[in-house]
């Protein structure tokens, strides 16, 4: 059989870089993002103008921070996915199929690195009929 079922180590190195990467740049996203929130409520207290402006606005304000808290809390669930992928590289279980023990499509890892299915795999899962 020519199908590979494991991965080279520079393949692996390739995905090890490339999520550790991911990481980064994440971690950088979020710490922005708590900050310019934190900076948005100290010159609404300091400056007037941008306090009264604030005051008219406060509704959007508050739907911004809640906005900005939601996706918060999903960029942590990715960062935790990208340690899982990370993980995984470390025990060999990663990018293999725990259905079927084929390889995942390159493409496919790139977008999710955490997948334990192959899309063939993934697709007959949400079959639940036929
Ligand atoms: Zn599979």
């Amino acid at each position: 059989m020519a199908t590979k079922t494991k991965w080279t180590k520079k393949e692996l190195d390739y995905f090890q870089k490339r999520i550790m990467e991911k990481r980064r740049k994440l971690l950088t996203e979020m710490g922005d993002l708590r900050e310019n929130t934190h900076i948005a409520n100290e010159s609404a207290s300091t400056s007037d103008s941008t306090y009264a402006y604030h005051m008219a606005d406060v509704g959007t304000d508050h739907a911004e921070r809640e906005k900005a808290y939601y996706w918060l809390a999903r960029e942590n669930n990715y960062l935790r996915y990208l340690d899982r992928a990370l993980q995984m590289i470390e025990e060999g279980t990663f990018g293999i199929c725990q259905t079927c023990g084929d390889l995942i499509s390159k493409e496919r890892l790139e977008e999710v690195p955490h997948t334990t299915s192959c899309f063939s795999c993934k697709t007959n899962a949400s079959k639940t009929t036929s």
